[in-house]
């Protein structure tokens, strides 16, 4: 276990603010690797593909699940969404730390596979703020929003399931709390014991 880098699993609503988190921590720790998923949604504007996503077709994706590429998939809010297996594999191997930044239906696929992860749900400070971030992101048309704040409420009831509630309120404080999950998390006894192990031998 020691020599497995860190499996970081960051949901939360959509405009709870994942993204921008996840990138600004990526900023500061080029050693920290975000998974790059597949989605059959289209594009926004400014979004490379083999970037931001891979960008598929459904039958592209269905064929990806059929060859068992994923470590999860999940269908939201009409669109399919997916971890390509390989690539996280070999990075988790190679003792990389590797995020993904994933909606809770699949979440919950990589709880029961991988259950060593860490699982951290990112909130908004509240309701208001999740529509104003949601809207002045600009990214979606207003049904969509909608479809996404109503999928919103469903997944804030899963968020017990999560290892740690991270509130994005100044974005710096909530990065700064993201770096001390995974501090802690790299301490923890279980993730120390070949290490102890390889004293007591010597
Ligand atoms: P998600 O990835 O969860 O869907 P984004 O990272 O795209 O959310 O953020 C949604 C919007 O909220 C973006 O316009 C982003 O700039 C803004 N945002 C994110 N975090 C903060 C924050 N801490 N304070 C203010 N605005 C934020
Ligand atoms: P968006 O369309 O805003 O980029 O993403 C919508 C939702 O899909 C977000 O909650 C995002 O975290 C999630 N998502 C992105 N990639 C994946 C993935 O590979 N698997 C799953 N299950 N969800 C994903």
């Amino acid at each position: 276990m020691t020599n497995k880098g860190l499996l970081l699993v960051v949901s939360g609503p959509s405009g709870a603010g994942k993204g921008t988190v996840c990138s600004r921590l990526l900023s500061r720790h080029s050693d920290i690797f975000l998974s790059i998923s597949a989605t059959t949604r289209a594009p926004r504007e400014g979004e490379v593909d083999g970037k931001n996503y891979f960008f598929l077709t459904e039958k592209e994706f269905k064929d990806k699940i059929d060859n068992d590429g994923f470590i999860e998939w999940a269908c939201f809010c009409e669109n399919y969404y997916g971890t390509p297996k390989d690539v996280v594999e070999k990075m988790l191997n190679d003792g990389k730390d590797v995020i993904l930044e994933i909606e809770v239906q699949g979440a919950m696929q990589v709880k029961s596979e991988y259950p060593e992860a860490v699982f951290i749900f990112v909130i908004p400070p509240s309701l208001d703020v999740l529509k104003q971030r949601l809207t002045g992101r600009g990214t979606e048309t207003e049904e969509v929003i909608e479809k996404r704040l109503e999928t919103a409420k469903w997944e804030l009831s899963n968020a017990v399931k999560y290892n740690y509630i991270l509130i994005n309120d100044d974005l710096d404080n909530a990065v700064n709390k993201l770096e001390s999950i995974i501090l802690s998390e790299k301490m923890r006894t279980a993730r120390n014991c070949e290490l102890i192990e390889s004293f007591i031998k010597n």
